[in-house]
């Protein structure tokens, strides 16, 4: 029999977006997106322990300023939703440390939430399996399901399951160059939305043979070096109308020898692959002498996605 923890700690990573493919504004007002999703080292924690004047949380690190330490946060919010599933009060502290940036498209939010819902789960003794776990993530946030297992996976788009990647050890070396101003996600739908340029049905054919495309690729199984044509996002331009710091970014890395450049998520994040990490420390060193970003870090993926590590 295995004993149920009182205190935990768990880590969980960021993600980046390999690719994102975006469809035209549906009836109901949400967008068809494909995404590839790629779970980076890059980590906050997350430690639960009991407190019977719980929900309480502390924000520390990376952006606390910018975190909200009571029920708007993710991880309460995650807490919450467990505990009305399993029918338990989520009587628990809960101190969050991050290196995640805040509104980077680094899914910092959607992680954490993650780490609640496994962390609670374990303190709790509930035994909610992970499918579980990611249909409860789902209605938190799209991004959530994707860290409960992590490595690389594709997401087809508002309450579709994910589909998990086979992966086979190939190791990609980010260097993330987050610019001082973040982006809000609504505003780039909105202003990706006014740039279209075709009638609908024409938006939705492309989008169609686009989203096939990265379906079929090997994400998981091929080398990041054969799959140079394949990292695209389509948010890239609405986002560089609204924030130009981002073409600056992303043509900065081109010109200092980035393998690829490519933003992730709705910004403000640019990801620039690198050969190995000599060449993502040289890119660093490289980059750090533009003004426009507030934080320079290398990360390299797939990793895992929640884990324990203590308790
Ligand atoms: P995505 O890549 O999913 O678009 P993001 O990385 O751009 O997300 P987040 O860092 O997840 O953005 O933060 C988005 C918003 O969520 C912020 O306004 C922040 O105040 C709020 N928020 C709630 N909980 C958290 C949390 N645990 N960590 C960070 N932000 C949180």
């Amino acid at each position: 029999m295995t004993s149920i923890p009182s205190k935990i700690t768990l880590q969980v990573p960021a993600k980046i977006n390999p690719q994102i493919r975006v469809g035209p504004l549906r009836e109901d007002g949400y967008h068809d997106i494909t995404l590839a999703y790629q779970a980076i080292s890059l980590f906050d924690t997350l430690t639960i322990s009991q407190n019977p004047e719980g929900p309480t949380m502390n924000v520390t690190g990376m952006d606390s300023d910018r975190v909200p330490a009571d029920n708007r946060n993710l991880v309460i919010k995650a807490a919450s939703l467990l505990g009305k599933h399993v029918d338990v009060e989520p009587t628990f502290h809960f101190e969050l440390a991050k290196c995640i940036p805040s509104e980077a498209g680094l899914g910092g939010g959607s992680a954490d939430a993650a780490a609640a819902l496994v962390g609670c789960n374990m303190l709790w003794g509930s035994k909610v399996n992970d499918d579980d776990l990611m249909e409860l993530g789902a209605q938190i946030g799209e991004d959530v399901p994707f860290f409960i297992r992590g490595m690389m996976a594709i997401g087809l788009g508002h309450k579709q399951p994910l589909v998990s990647l086979e992966v086979t050890g190939h190791k990609w070396i980010w260097v993330l160059a987050i610019p001082f101003r973040g982006l809000s996600t609504k505003a780039v739908f909105q202003e990706h939305d006014e740039v279209l340029t075709g009638s609908l049905s024409e938006e939705e054919e492309k989008y169609r043979r686009r989203r096939q495309g990265c379906i079929d690729v090997a994400w998981g199984t091929s080398s990041p070096m054969e799959l140079l044509p394949f990292l695209v996002n389509d948010l890239e331009f609405p986002s560089t109308r609204l924030l130009p710091d981002i073409g600056i970014a992303l043509e900065a890395g081109r010109s200092h020898g980035a393998v690829a450049s490519l933003m992730s998520g709705s910004g403000s994040t640019c990801a620039f692959l690198a050969k190995d990490e000599a060449h993502a420390m040289q890119l660093k060193t490289e980059l750090q002498k533009e003004t426009i970003f507030r934080e320079i870090v290398i990360a390299s993926g797939p990793v895992e996605g929640v884990r324990v590590i203590q308790n």
